[in-house]
């Protein structure tokens, strides 16, 4: 099995190379370029490619992955929003990491919260400048206030106990309700009419595109704290960006953005940020962006490369796909 693997960081090889020629002996070449159209023609003489959540796969790559004899796509995510599905039905797999650390999303998702309502980032700052002020950093107890989760899956879930570990009223809404949880189910609307935190967790879908929109923010307290580690798309920026205007959120902590693809996991420093929402976004005092990171544990990166490389070893040994996001 040869399989191209894109969008190679650093820490990609941590797990991977070791794994692989200890348990696998695949053929793996680590290529730094993200998986574009313009990049597509790379994979050729590979069985698989090997992406990440902003190498977006279109139909037209689908279309040359399948001409040049690509037989499988290998998804080191959950989500996969990023691949033309439809088009790939029939003509290639698409195998993902059904679950690797949902922990490790939702405590980051705590950590965001806490930081953007306790600002343990400013202390950390003012600190080293040897100023002692702490003036405009007084946060709000989350002891007793009501934590609205978007998504009781496997992160969403993880949040739930986090919240009641810190003795909050945990609200739900999913449109597919797990019985078997201990937390109240709620609209939509009463979600976050009632929530002084939420949280998202579903996935980017028809539905979930711009979830948290105009309509949706006007039904809000003031003074909420929104946190979002789960795809940019379910919230519409500029909606956001004039609910902070207008003082809805108290804090809003976002892992993942809309337009992040090109722009997150770069060092892009010394370049003009030319894209005007984010610059607005950063803009805020109480807004807190991080760079789609919510996955990144130790814990986490290596399920994803165990999950992975057994992915292209069932394809390889013709088993049973369980992955595969096809089916
Ligand atoms: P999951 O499939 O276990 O759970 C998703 C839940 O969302 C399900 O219970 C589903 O019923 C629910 N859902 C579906 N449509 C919905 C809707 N319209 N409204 C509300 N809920 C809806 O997925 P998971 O493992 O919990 O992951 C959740 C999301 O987290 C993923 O889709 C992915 O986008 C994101 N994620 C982010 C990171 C990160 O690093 N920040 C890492 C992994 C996953």
């Amino acid at each position: 099995m040869k399989i191209a693997f894109y969008s190679t960081k650093p820490y990609d090889k941590l797990w991977f190379e070791p794994l692989n020629r200890e348990k696998y002996g695949f053929t793996i070449d680590f290529l730094e370029s993200p998986c574009k159209e313009a990049s597509i023609s790379l994979a050729k003489g590979y069985d698989a490619i090997c992406i990440f959540v902003n190498d977006h796969v279109t139909a037209p790559m689908v279309e040359e992955l399948h001409r040049m004899g690509v037989r499988a796509i290998l998804l080191r995510s959950t989500g996969y929003n990023h691949v033309d599905l439809e088009a790939a039905r029939g003509k290639i797999e698409v195998l993902r990491v059904p679950s690797y650390s949902p922990e490790a999303v939702a405590e980051y998702a705590m950590a965001m919260l806490l930081t953007v309502d306790r600002f343990t980032h400013k202390a950390y700052t003012r600190t080293r400048e040897f100023n002692m002020n702490i003036n405009g950093l007084m946060g709000r107890d989350l002891f007793r206030k009501t934590a609205g989760i978007v998504g009781t899956g496997k992160i969403g879930q993880a949040m739930i106990h986090i919240c009641k570990g810190f003795s909050m009223d945990v609200i739900a809404y999913d449109p597919y309700p797990n019985e078997g949880l201990s937390v109240k189910y709620v609209s939509k609307e009463e979600l976050f009419k009632d929530s002084d935190v939420i949280s998202l967790h579903c996935p980017l879908t028809e539905e979930t595109q711009h979830l948290i929109n105009d309509e949706s923010i006007r039904l809000m307290k003031k003074d909420i704290y929104l946190i979002n580690t789960s795809r940019g798309g379910l919230i519409d920026t500029p909606c956001l960006i004039e609910g902070l205007i207008q003082g809805t959120f108290a804090g809003v902590g976002l892992d993942v953005y809309e337009e992040e693809e090109g722009v997150f996991y770069e060092d892009r420093s010394n370049d003009i940020m030319m894209d005007e929402a984010l610059a607005r976004l950063t803009s805020f005092p109480n807004v807190l962006i991080s760079s789609h990171m919510g996955f990144f544990t130790r814990e986490a990166t290596k399920a994803i490369a165990e999950v992975t490389l057994e992915n292209a070893y069932a394809l390889e040994q013709g088993k049973e796909l369980k992955n595969s996001v096809l089916s």
